[in-house]
């Protein structure tokens, strides 16, 4: 039976069948199946298993950090307790964790204060709050206070201490995997029910034929199996087949940059507590504290030098990486320069580099910030990942509603690419749980757009933030360095003006 064929049916049985605004009951619906399933109910059922119909209020596609959480919130909200929610991961989401002591995944997030206390227990007025925080064992989640920012070009430079406003922390450093197997172990003890289709890829969308846009959506998994839903939720990422479906543009642009990612090892006897980003032209290092043994790198720079990056031998990674952090920035291009096309070092790195810092600090130790050194790379942890700007032109249709990746797409550099999808989850959370409370249709553009005005203008204004710091620090012209290393330590030196910088980076739940 084609997908069609069986959501005809199943709108002929929802007519005859349904009971209770928003509940959905079907009298050959409510089948267990214990496989997807994480809690007691599943989404509603009709036809033969290979070609199952399922029918569900929200259907979110994408398990990744942001669409678990929604299903989270949505779980845990005794507003939204009626509704049937399923959630489709391509993936694995319950995937062991690799949690050896030492061994730290290469993808890791700066979580502001904002989404830390959204991830906290909840308040009263918040009920829809995660409660997946203490699930993150303590010895993964690392709270830094303080942030060296500087830049290769001259000597501007730029430092936050969380103690000026108060804070006992900045952002806290998580591993992207043990963020998502809190938020999977939550999921599975939810009061409400969630209908996981795990390792299960959407194939199609369609809509119900004949209905135009009040139509309800319909996913056609590569299994055969469909699920049709009141509101169809797009949590699979920049390349979303939801977006496409709904015909929303999706406006921005490449970087030609790559971010490599890399678990390091540093030299012991240092308090890491503090996060560095140096500012080269080709684009900033970052060293993320993980503890006082290890921190997480993300650089970003050209393709090719990202593939030759990647390939370098351990040894002369970490030597460049050292000259990146610390030396002159023609001392770093010229090191960048001599690695052949298949990873090979060309010159004597050790050497190099070393004369390279010796030069920087008989010119001047106090003109730039010193951060750990590098002694070690994880083995295998070194990754890349291409660099983009977007922002769908819409982040609501009738029916439908993007979040986190889906919707937009920023550059690492300011840490907030998961800190505004997670409050686009909130926020879409809120208006749902808020909808229902006054008998709304959930999928209706009216309470979606809610959503849509809470967040697109917030992760407009941060977007637009992020790219200006990118851009004004990707050239080494002399006169727009100069204006800009001023411009830092001016900032550096007004205390208030840092204050307010922090606190905005810190809430991102505008
Ligand atoms: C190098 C780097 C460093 C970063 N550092 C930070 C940071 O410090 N702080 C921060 O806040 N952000 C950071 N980000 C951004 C952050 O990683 C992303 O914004 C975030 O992971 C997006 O989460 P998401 O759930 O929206 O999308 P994704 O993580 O892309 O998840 C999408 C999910 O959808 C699933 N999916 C896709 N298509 C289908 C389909 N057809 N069927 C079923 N499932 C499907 C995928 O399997 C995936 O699990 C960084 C990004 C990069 C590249």
């Amino acid at each position: 039976m084609t997908p069609i064929a069986l959501a005809r049916g199943a709108r002929s049985l929802r007519g005859q069948r349904m009971v209770g605004w928003p509940f959905l009951s079907i009298a050959t619906g409510n089948r267990p199946f214990p496989p997807m399933s994480c809690s007691g109910h599943s989404t509603s059922t009709i036809g033969s298993p290979l070609g199952e119909s399922h029918i569900c209020d929200v259907c979110i596609v994408g398990g990744g950090t942001v669409g678990t959480a929604l299903a989270c919130a949505l779980a845990s909200s005794p507003a939204a307790s009626s509704l049937k929610v399923a959630l489709v991961e391509a993936g694995d989401l319950y995937r062991p964790l690799n949690a050896q002591e030492g061994i730290y995944s290469n993808r890791v997030s700066s979580l502001t204060q904002g989404t830390v206390g959204l991830l906290q227990e909840p308040f009263p007025e918040r009920p829809q709050d995660l409660q997946v925080w203490e699930r993150i064992e303590a010895s993964r989640r690392l709270p830094y206070k303080k942030m060296q920012v500087w830049d290769a070009i001259g000597k501007g430079k730029i430092g936050f201490d969380a103690a000026t406003i108060g804070a006992d922390y900045i952002a806290y450093i998580v591993e992207n995997n043990h963020l998502q197997a809190a938020l999977v172990e939550r999921l599975q003890e939810a009061e409400n029910s969630v209908s996981v289709f795990n390792r299960a890829k959407v194939q199609s969308i369609m809509t119900e034929e004949g209905k135009g846009t009040t139509g309800w959506p319909i996913v056609q998994l590569e299994d055969g199996r469909t699920i049709q839903s009141r509101l169809l939720v797009g949590a699979d990422g920049a390349n979303s087949k939801v977006r496409t479906f709904a015909g929303i543009d999706s406006i921005g642009w490449d970087y030609s940059q790559m971010g490599v990612v890399a678990t390091l090892k540093l030299a012991p006897g240092v308090e890491n507590d503090t996060a560095w980003q140096r500012f080269l032209p080709t684009g900033p290092i970052a060293l993320l504290p993980l503890n006082n043994g290890h921190s997480s790198l993300v650089w970003s720079i050209t393709p090719t030098l990202a593939s030759r990056v990647c390939s370098l031998p351990e040894a002369e990674f970490v030597e460049l990486l050292n000259a990146a952090c610390s030396s002159p920035w023609a001392d770093v291009q010229y090191l960048c320069a001599q690695i052949s096309p298949d990873g090979k070092p060309l010159v004597d790195f050790k050497e190099e580099s070393t004369w390279g810092r010796q030069r920087e600090a008989a010119y001047d130790p106090s003109s730039q910030p010193i951060p750990p050194q590098v002694v070690g790379v994880q083995t295998g942890s070194r990754a890349a990942f291409p660099l983009r700007l977007r922002n769908s032109e819409f982040y609501v249709k009738s029916r439908v509603a993007l979040i986190g990746d889906a919707a937009h797409t920023v550059h690492p550099l300011a840490g907030q690419g998961l800190n505004l999808g997670l409050a686009d989850a909130e926020s879409l959370a809120q208006s749902i749980t808020d909808g229902l409370q006054v008998g709304q249709d959930i999928g209706h553009i009216h309470l979606l757009e809610k959503y849509a005005q809470s967040r697109y203008l917030p992760n407009l204004a941060m977007m637009k933030a992020i790219d200006s710091i990118g851009r004004l620090f990707g050239t080494d012209l002399g006169p727009v360095a100069a204006l800009r290393s001023f411009g830092l330590n001016l900032t550096n030196s007004l205390s208030p003006v840092k204050a307010q910088i922090m606190r905005y980076a810190g809430r991102s739940l505008i």
